[in-house]
């Protein structure tokens, strides 16, 4: 892939353990698609390997309608040619831009789907990311008000502008994880581990028990297997965001790839990772962004606002400070 992620950059703060379970039982499969290596664990059977292609090739159908960064996909299309005429729309798409637009308004802008010309201006992660001249910025912040982007009952969109890009690497991984437990679940799968690099879902009980997974938090300032914290799951997405994730250096300062939409820089905060406990993946992935946008103070004023999704959050501040969230 042209544009794969630099590998050095990747640093995934969750995982599962998996004490006391014999993974000679499991069926694994792992490939690099969606812009990160997957990894999917179900307990062996006849039709288990079968499963695991299903959803491999799911996952690369949903990678070539929601990917920001190939030139061919659904996505491209609609940031390509939605500013001179409206398109239609994949159900996948519409759902998941219209999605995007309400998660937006109820961060007060915080996760941006229309925030891609600015992302593109500084390719954190790619191999021509830079710090973009101050005036570039100015430019091509008015274009990512959400009001850019029009959508209809029969499932089009129109972009108000040509400037104005949709970017869904916030939320896409969440949604397709959402996507392959629905999956799992229609093939009959009780238990299993959905790992899309840093976005994590437990499905049911431990692989042949009935207890809770333990789903491990990492400490963001600290080394691989440093976890500050251990969750016990059931059933449930985790989805972690983090400033340590995806940078670069320029002049000796670190550059990473959460950026605030009202400034089009970087976010800057008391904290250093957040992750999302929430059964629902995509509103996981969409809100550890928004709030590694808005810090711990107003995060917890948002937080309020989705109290229909039953989230908790586990805040890690900068000074290894950890907080969570009451239930
Ligand atoms: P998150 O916090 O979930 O998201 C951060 C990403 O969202 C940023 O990288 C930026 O793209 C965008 N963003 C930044 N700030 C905001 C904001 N305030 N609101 C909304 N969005 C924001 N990476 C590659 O290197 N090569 C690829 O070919 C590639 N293909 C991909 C295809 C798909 C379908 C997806 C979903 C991702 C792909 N990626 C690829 C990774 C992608 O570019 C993002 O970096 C990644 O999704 C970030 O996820 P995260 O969990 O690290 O961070
Ligand atoms: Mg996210």
């Amino acid at each position: 892939m042209k544009n794969r992620l630099k590998t050095s950059f990747i640093l995934t703060f969750i995982f599962c353990t998996f004490l006391s379970c014999n993974t000679e039982k499991l069926a694994i499969k792992s490939d690099f698609v969606i812009g990160t290596i997957c990894t999917i664990k179900i307990p062996k059977s006849k039709k288990a390997d079968k499963i695991l292609n299903l959803c491999f090739e799911e996952l690369k159908r949903l990678e070539s309608i929601l990917s920001a960064n190939s030139n061919i996909s659904e996505l491209a299309k609609v940031n390509n040619k939605a500013s001179t005429k409206p398109i239609k729309l994949s159900d996948e798409l519409f759902e998941l831009i219209s999605l995007s637009k309400k998660i937006s308004e109820q961060t007060d802008g915080a996760f941006n789907p229309a925030i891609g010309r600015i992302v593109k201006l500084w390719n954190i992660g790619f191999e021509n990311e830079r710090v973009p001249k101050k005036d570039e910025i100015e430019k091509f912040l008015p274009f990512t008000k959400t009001e850019n982007l029009l959508l209809n009952s029969q499932k089009e969109i129109f972009l108000q502008n040509g400037n104005v890009q949709i970017d869904l690497g916030a939320i896409a991984k969440g949604y397709a994880c959402d996507k392959i437990y629905s999956l799992l679940k229609d093939q009959g799968v009780k238990s299993a581990v959905i790992d899309f690099g840093g976005n994590i879902f437990v499905l049911g009980k431990k692989f042949f028990t009935k207890q809770n997974w333990n789903v491990g938090v990492r400490n963001p300032n600290g080394k691989v297997n440093d976890v500050l914290i251990t969750l016990e799951l059931a059933d449930t997405s985790v989805v972690t965001s983090g400033i340590y994730e995806r940078f670069f250096f320029e002049g000796g300062i670190r550059y990473h790839h959460i950026l605030d939409p009202k400034t089009g820089y970087p976010a800057q905060n008391d904290l250093a990772s957040v992750s999302v406990i929430c059964k629902n993946s995509t509103y996981a992935d969409a809100l550890a962004t928004a709030f590694s946008v808005l810090g711990y103070k107003k995060s917890l004023e948002v937080l309020k606002r989705f109290s229909e999704q039953k989230i908790q959050v586990v805040f890690i501040f900068k000074d290894g400070n950890v907080k969570l969230s009451k239930k």
